[in-house]
C-alpha cells in the first residue's frame, strides 16, 4: 500500500476550517484529521479524544520532554501539539492526514517533513472573518480580540504555504482541496 499524504491545513480562527474539514470527510474516506493535544478548556459540546485530547500544562510539558510531538506551539496563551506516532500510523495505512494547525506549527512541519502539502485557507474578506468569529459565539470578547490580533501575525506566514484556498463556498473549497491532494 502506498503511503498517505501529510497535509498542513491552516487558516485564521473563524475562517471555516472545521466546516470545510467536515465536508472533506464526507466526500473522501481517505481524509483523516489528526487529533491534537491542547491545554485550553473544552468548549461546550467538545469531547475529550474527539476534537482534542484535553490535557494539563504539566501533562503537555511531559509529552514535549518525551519528544512525542511532530510539532507544537503556543497560541493565545495555550499549548497545542500534534502527537507524532498516531500521524505516522495513519500515513503508513495509506490515509491522507490533515493537521489543522496554526502557522508556527505549520512551519515546523514544513521543515521536518518537506514532502508535506501545505494549504492556507483564506477568508473572502476580513470583515467577513470577524463576523463569522462573532457569530459562532463560542468565545468571550477578550478571546475574540486576541484571535483577531493573531490574524495580523499569521498573515505574514501565508506566503510559505504552497496553496491558498479561498473559503468563498464550502463545497467548492473542499473540492479544490481534494484536487490538490490527489494531483
Ligand atoms: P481552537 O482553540 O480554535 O480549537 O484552535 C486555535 C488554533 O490552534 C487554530 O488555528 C488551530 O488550527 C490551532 N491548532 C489546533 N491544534 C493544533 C496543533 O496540534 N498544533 C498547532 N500548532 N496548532 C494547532
Amino acid at each position: 500500500m502506498s503511503k498517505g499524504k501529510l497535509v498542513v491545513y491552516t487558516g485564521y480562527s473563524g475562517v471555516g476550517k472545521g466546516t470545510i474539514m467536515k465536508r472533506l470527510r464526507e466526500l473522501d474516506d481517505s481524509v483523516k484529521l489528526s487529533i491534537s493535544c491542547t491545554t485550553r478548556n473544552p468548549r461546550e459540546g467538545e469531547t475529550d479524544g474527539v476534537e482534542y485530547y484535553f490535557v494539563t500544562k504539566s501533562e503537555f510539558e511531559g509529552l514535549i520532554e518525551k519528544d512525542g510531538f511532530l510539532e507544537y506551539a503556543q497560541y493565545c496563551g495555550n499549548y497545542y501539539g500534534t502527537p507524532e506516532k498516531a500521524v505516522d500510523e495513519m500515513l503508513d495505512n495509506g490515509l491522507n492526514v490533515f493537521l489543522e494547525i496554526e502557522v508556527q506549527g505549520g512551519m515546523q512541519v514544513m521543515k521536518k517533513r518537506p514532502d508535506c502539502i501545505s494549504i492556507f485557507i483564506a477568508p473572502p474578506s476580513f470583515e467577513e472573518l470577524e463576523r463569522r468569529l462573532r457569530e459562532r459565539g463560542t468565545e468571550d470578547e477578550e478571546t475574540i480580540l486576541k484571535r483577531l490580533s493573531a490574524v495580523e501575525e499569521e498573515r505574514k506566514y501565508q506566503q510559505y504555504y504552497k496553496y491558498t484556498v479561498l473559503n468563498d463556498e464550502v463545497d467548492r473549497a473542499a473540492k479544490e482541496i481534494l484536487n490538490i491532494i490527489h494531483s
